[in-house]
């Protein structure tokens, strides 16, 4: 029998040869958790500051006013707890279980918060990480999210592939820094999302320049960034330049990323305001 060469969009037939779209993976959030938009944070690589820039965007947007949520969906390196100082386990019922509230009312759920030992290595294979990260989707009830950010894991393997298939996201902020090799992987995460057909917000880059605190002269510490060519050649907008600041280093520490009074990621903020 030879294959239907209909176009399965438009066609009401159905079929056994009907082909799956990007919908059929999509899996539906607790029956009890209310969210509306959904923001993917992405890097090329670990230790760019994809979870500082999550952080940042959830507690901003807070302060504007917004329920937020994190999900951590970096299984393998969660540092969402620590940077908001949150411990202990979530709060677990026959239904579901409920996220953990940070001190600025940030809802956050990670690995970190069912583990006994946050010390201890998640040591899973692909399949399974992608299980627990579609589980905080499915099981956890995010009562009322006006923004969830999902602080993705890095690259673009198979973990973060069945993640966007899993989780309807509404856009994605790509995170980079200037030392990556001619950005040559922020343009694989920006092709990566194109081909899974996901709208992206626009890049941030991390760890731009330092700031003489005598003089003021912004020195670039990795180099020229090529941060605005890439945007440039892929028609995005960067979001924001975020400075290598000990402040945030020591706020990170501290698990009080939320008293970070600076402006350094109002630009996204104002973007997600209107998405
Ligand atoms: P990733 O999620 O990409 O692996 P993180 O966001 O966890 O990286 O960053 C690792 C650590 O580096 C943070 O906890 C913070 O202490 C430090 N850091 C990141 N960005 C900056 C910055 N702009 N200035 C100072 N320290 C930073």
């Amino acid at each position: 029998m030879s294959e239907c060469s209909h176009d399965c969009s438009t066609c009401s037939a159905n079929c056994s040869s009907r082909k799956q779209t990007k919908e059929d993976f999509l899996v539906k959030p607790h029956k009890k958790s209310n969210i509306k938009k959904v923001i993917g944070v992405v890097s090329g690589k670990g230790g760019v500051g994809k979870s500082l820039v999550t952080s940042l965007l959830a507690s901003n947007m807070k302060k504007a006013g917004y329920n937020v949520g994190i999900l951590d969906a970096d299984i393998t390196g969660p540092s969402i707890p620590k940077i908001f100082g949150v411990s202990g386990s979530v709060y677990a019922t026959k239904e579901g279980a409920y996220p953990k509230k940070s001190e600025g009312g940030v809802d956050i759920m990670s690995i970190n918060l069912l583990l006994e030992d946050d010390t201890k290595p998640v040591v899973w294979r692909g399949p399974v990480i992608a299980g627990a990260v579609g589980q905080f989707w499915t099981d956890i009830i995010w009562e009322d999210v006006d923004y969830m950010f999902v602080d993705m894991p890095p690259g673009t393997g198979d973990v973060p592939l069945t993640v966007f298939q899993t989780i309807p996201v509404d856009g994605i902020v790509i995170v980079t820094s200037p030392q990556e090799l001619v950005s040559m992987i922020v343009e694989k995460a920006v092709n990566m999302a194109e081909m899974m057909n996901i709208n992206v917000l626009g890049l941030v880059e991390n760890m731009s320049y330092i700031e003489c605190p005598n003089c003021h002269e912004k020195i670039s510490v990795f180099g020229e960034s090529h941060v605005d060519e890439v945007a440039k050649k892929y028609g995005l907008e960067v979001l924001a330049n975020i400075p290598i600041d000990p402040e945030i280093a020591k706020k990170c520490d501290e698990g009080k990323i939320e008293q970070l009074d600076k402006q350094y990621v109002d630009k996204a903020v104002e973007k997600l305001k209107n998405l």
